[in-house]
């Protein structure tokens, strides 16, 4: 007894729940639109009006004419205003559909991901990581202007469904009280087969979801152009087909498994509306007519009206189903617009210092969300002003979760990290970013113009101009940009324009680092800048950085897993399996005779064998 109150309880949660939603989402709209939720409703309920006013009161008054003893004027008065109302509705209608409606919905379309754009970007990093999070953001953004129409569309029906059916039920009543019972027969029974069907549609739905989700990775895979060398090269792609037909056919099966409990169901639904509904009222409606106790007009109207009111309350239902499906969207939405961020980055702060004297990371230890292990453990380490630092180590080591923390894409699990002495989460965050400059390991470039990619925001003036010329001096890729057609302004990717271009991985990561510098922010931090570069252009890389970072007294960080590279840095840490492992010069590091000192000598030697003799 307790068990199914509480069942009751929840259902009835649902309900209040999906009602909340959808008017959460209605106010949305109205913020955007309010003229688009009006003349929705106004739509939906002359619709509901004209079909009423034809089945029931049209007939009613028509075929009632004789027995009222109307004069001709009257009825031509009556039909005048009927086809006057009929055209005023229709003109309505076509207004509504073919011009307002394409046009609000592109308005409705584009404020609706101006304000998830707007969101996704305050939310954290971590969130990323989330499968389930990723999918309600993912399901709210494409789902969100689908939705629109069928939302507007639904919350109406079902009020002027309500409001028509009850006046046309009423009607049916006021003739005989026997209309109710082949109103209400059906009614009851297709709620109950309606339910059943819904819960099946909704079973198949959710078992094909993992199989849909293996088709669209396939889809995704063969259109993308970064797969598309692999693909052809390789036979990668049987791989993928296999894994498309196999979920195609576990789709299949799913829809067979549920395919004769779908059709009995829908049979039964049938018979209940049409053979109980419909056959029963005009056998009913007849009888009575033949013994004289309804009118010719009241015949009519019943045979009507019982065909009428039977769509009516099939569409409330329906609308109800669309109501309830909705909700759950709306929920995703609303979850992914009440999140509340970790790191806040609107929670304002102290104003960072414009000298950055020393970042020290004290007993930082940090784990990612969902994982056990621990990608960095209790790290004891001071950067200072002036001095490049290198972290080296070997791939999974921990080095980018450290240049991660630093940029406060995450909080340390455990311990602190001081800038001057301060914990950085004390700081603004937009302010404290905007003291480092970055050029991440797996850097993206933008279809947008050269000198857009290395400033990541509009050019606004000739300033702005001249630092990204200069970065990308610095960075060593000038040269190349010059030769470009219309040099620092040319499109990068022919993702829209023909005339845009495609750079190599060298020329793209040298952005990337020019990214870092033309901010001329006070720290520097670059996660392995010079992977995609050949060894000379690499050194020539770190020279020019090393003097970029010196010669402004910047507080640098470099990450290689080039030791090589890394020996020209002032001070170097070495990382393994998320501890710090060894720190110190060059010089002293080798005199320790340890990781660092067994790496560099071992690296050093494969890089005179297996690359013809750079040895750097
Ligand atoms: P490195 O840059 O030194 O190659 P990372 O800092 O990228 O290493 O990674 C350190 C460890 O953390 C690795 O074991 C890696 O698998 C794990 N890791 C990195 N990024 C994530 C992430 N987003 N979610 C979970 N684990 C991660
Ligand atoms: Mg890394």
């Amino acid at each position: 007894m307790g068990k199914k109150e509480s069942n009751k309880d929840r259902m009835k949660k649902k309900k209040v729940s999906a009602i909340k939603n959808n008017l959460y989402f209605l106010r949305l709209i109205w913020g955007i639109s309010p003229s688009r939720v009006i003349y929705n409703f106004v739509n939906v309920f002359f619709d509901f009006a004209m079909w009423t006013f034809y089945s029931v009161t049209f007939m009613q008054f028509l075929f009632g004419a004789g027995e009222n003893m109307r004069s001709f004027t009257e009825v031509a008065i009556f039909i005048w205003f009927a086809v006057a109302l009929s055209m005023g509705a229709n003109t309505f209608s076509a207004w509504y559909q073919n011009c307002f409606v394409p046009r609000t919905d592109i308005q409705i379309h584009y404020e609706l991901n101006a304000m998830l754009f707007q969101k996704v970007q305050t939310v954290d990093l971590s969130c990323y990581e989330n499968p389930e999070f990723y999918n309600t953001y993912t399901k709210a953004a494409v789902e969100a202007s689908e939705r629109t129409k069928s939302v507007l569309d639904n919350c109406a029906k079902v009020m002027a469904a309500f409001l028509s059916s009850f006046f046309v039920i009423w009607t049916m009543c006021s003739i005989t009280p026997w209309a109710l019972v082949f109103v209400a027969l059906p009614l009851v029974g297709n709620l109950f087969v309606g339910k059943k069907l819904g819960k099946v549609l909704y079973d198949i739905e959710q078992e094909s979801i993992p199989a849909k989700r293996r088709m669209d990775y396939v889809n995704r895979v063969v259109y993308f152009r970064k797969y598309s060398g692999e693909l052809r090269l390789t036979n990668v792609f049987c791989i993928l087909r296999n894994i498309y037909k196999t979920a195609m056919e576990e789709t299949i099966a799913t829809a067979r498994k549920f395919a004769f409990k779908r059709s009995f169901l829908s049979i039964v639904k049938s018979v209940l509306m049409y053979v109980l509904g419909f056959e029963g009222m005009w056998v009913c409606a007849a009888v009575l007519a033949i013994r004289g106790r309804i009118s010719l007009s009241e015949l009519v109207v019943l045979v009507n009206a019982i065909v009428s009111v039977s769509w009516m309350l099939n569409d409330l239902e329906n609308a109800l189903s669309s109501i309830f499906s909705n909700a759950f969207f709306i929920e995703n939405l609303r979850q992914f617009f009440g999140y509340v961020p970790k790191i806040d980055e609107s929670a304002g702060g102290k104003e960072p210092p414009q000298q950055v004297d020393s970042i020290e990371f004290k007993n930082v230890s940090f784990r990612y969300a969902g994982q056990e292990k621990y990608a960095l453990q209790n790290i004891n380490l001071t950067l200072y002003r002036g001095v490049r630092h290198a972290l080296v180590g070997i791939n999974g080591s921990g080095k980018s979760t450290l240049i991660k923390l630093l940029m406060r894409f995450y909080d340390p699990t455990e311990g602190v990290i001081l800038l001057n002495g301060v914990d950085i989460r004390e700081y603004d965050i937009k302010q404290y970013r905007q003291r480092i400059g970055a050029a991440f390991q797996d850097f993206a470039l933008f279809a947008a113009t050269v000198l857009e990619n290395v400033l990541l925001r509009e050019s606004e003036d000739s300033i702005d101009r001249e630092a990204a010329v200069n970065a990308l001096k610095n960075s060593d890729v000038y040269d190349k940009i010059q030769t470009l057609r219309y040099k620092e302004d040319t499109l990068l990717t022919r993702e829209f324009d023909n005339e845009g271009v495609e750079l190599s991985g060298g020329e793209r990561q040298k952005i990337a680092i020019a990214r870092a510098f033309a901010g001329q922010a006070p720290v520097v931090l670059l996660d392995e800048p010079s992977s995609a570069l050949d060894p000379i252009a690499e050194y020539k890389m770190f020279e020019i950085i090393a003097q970029l970072c010196e010669g402004e007294h910047k507080l640098s960080v470099i990450v290689s897993h080039r030791m090589s590279s890394a020996a020209a840095c002032e001070k170097i840490f070495v990382l393994e399996n998320g501890k710090l492992l060894e720190q110190g010069s060059h010089a002293e590091l080798l005199a320790a005779n340890g990781t660092y000192a067994y790496m560099f000598h071992k690296q050093a030697r494969n890089y005179q064998t297996e690359e013809g003799g750079y040895d750097v």
